[in-house]
């Protein structure tokens, strides 16, 4: 632009120049870290076959030292609308807003595929137990084990590309993290997946394989509330069920 800037001169007496004004209503990015090593050691995932957690599916679960950053891409992409409200990156401690670990499974629950803390503002969520006492600040995880263990009792051993299901199950925690409740859309990322029949499950897990999987335009706004805002916002309505598969 060639425009020379007027100096406002209410901007005078502002301890901020006028032409940045804007920016000091923006309240900065939340800084979400996603911890997805263990997904590079997806090897360990067939060791376990024993425990009866998954079975072997031919091309479904393998090696890919790339897949921490193809995910963080494709989750990424799923929170765009948010853009410039969140703050993606690959973190092996944490110290974020908010922080999610890709971990094996909670304990030898073959259906519990993530859960996470219910956020209530840009800086509190609702009490949440880490599973072991080194994961301090962890608001969210995702089982892979169990996500493999599903996929595979679900989808049998077509090829999928496990890294958008991987994507998609990130999202629905860090969408709980960030205030939202699940809904009861197929299509949409915070479907309940844990209270779905077996065939309702099948076609949420094939939409989210083929990247399909979205938010709401509400839920979007709902987040950037919490994002933005100093305020509490409090659940729009509270259940007293215990998350099953798909977790919170
Ligand atoms: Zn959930």
């Amino acid at each position: 632009m060639g425009t020379s800037r007027h100096r406002n001169p209410a901007s005078q007496t502002s301890p901020l120049p006028s032409a940045k004004g804007q920016r000091r209503k923006l309240t900065p990015p939340i800084n979400i870290d996603l911890n997805l090593e263990e997904l590079i050691r997806l090897e360990e995932i067939l060791e376990h076959k024993a425990s009866g957690l998954i079975k072997k599916g031919p091309g479904v679960l393998s090696q890919n030292a790339n897949r921490p950053k193809n995910v963080l891409s494709l989750v990424h992409k799923k929170f765009k609308r948010l853009e410039p409200h969140v703050n993606f990156r690959l973190s092996r401690r944490g110290g974020g807003d908010r922080y999610l670990i890709s971990s094996f499974s909670r304990g030898m629950d073959p259906e519990l595929m993530g859960r996470a803390a219910l956020g209530l503002s840009r800086t509190k969520t609702e009490r949440f137990r880490p599973d072991l006492p080194k994961h301090r600040g962890v608001t969210a995880y995702i089982y892979e084990g169990a996500i493999g263990n599903q996929i595979l009792e679900l989808l049998g051993s077509q090829a999928i590309d496990i890294s958008n299901i991987f994507a998609s199950m990130i999202a629905h925690e860090v969408g709980h993290n960030l205030g939202l409740e699940h809904d009861y859309t197929p299509k949409s990322i915070m479907f309940d997946f844990g209270g779905a029949s077996d065939h309702q499950k099948k076609i949420w897990l094939q939409y989210a394989a083929k990247d399909e999987l979205e938010f709401r335009g509400w839920q979007i706004v709902r987040m950037k509330l919490i994002i933005t805002g100093p305020w509490t916002v409090s659940p729009t309505h509270s259940r007293l069920s215990l998350p099953r598969a798909g977790g919170r």
